[in-house]
């Protein structure tokens, strides 16, 4: 058993390379070992969002405070709220990110999930719904 105790760990600010706007990640990496899973809190400022990217692996994220934005690549801007599940596919082009009225905080599993960062979410493809 390992316990990550939120109070004790560090969180840094997101890198402007992959996402816009602000937010801050809290990692919690390498909480198990096979398969192998890193699993991130990160909170973002409203109207922050990650780039497009992939992972090699499932992601699952929960969101736990305010409305999550997201999108897969062709489909159209969703939302999420406080409780809800998005599991997203080894592959799947998307992005992720507060809604622009408030923050929000998502919790991010990621099991063999390596990710490959691709160009901004512009703030047109971010006000699409
Ligand atoms: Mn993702």
């Amino acid at each position: 058993m390992k316990v990550f105790s939120l109070s004790t760990l560090e969180s840094e600010p997101s890198d402007p390379k992959t996402f816009v706007g602000q937010a801050r990640l809290t990692r919690m990496n390498d909480a198990a070992d096979r398969p192998h899973t890193n699993v991130y809190r990160v909170a973002f400022e409203p109207g922050a969002r990650t780039h497009w990217h992939t992972h090699t692996g499932p992601q699952l994220l929960q969101v736990i405070e305010g409305t999550c934005r997201y999108q897969k690549d062709g489909g159209t801007v969703q939302e999420a709220d406080v409780g809800d599940l998005i599991a997203i596919e080894p592959g799947e082009r998307h992005w992720h990110g507060a809604g622009s009225d408030g923050p929000m905080t998502h919790v991010a599993i990621n099991i063999d999930a390596r990710t490959s960062w691709f160009e901004a979410v512009t703030d047109v493809q971010y006000a699409q719904s």
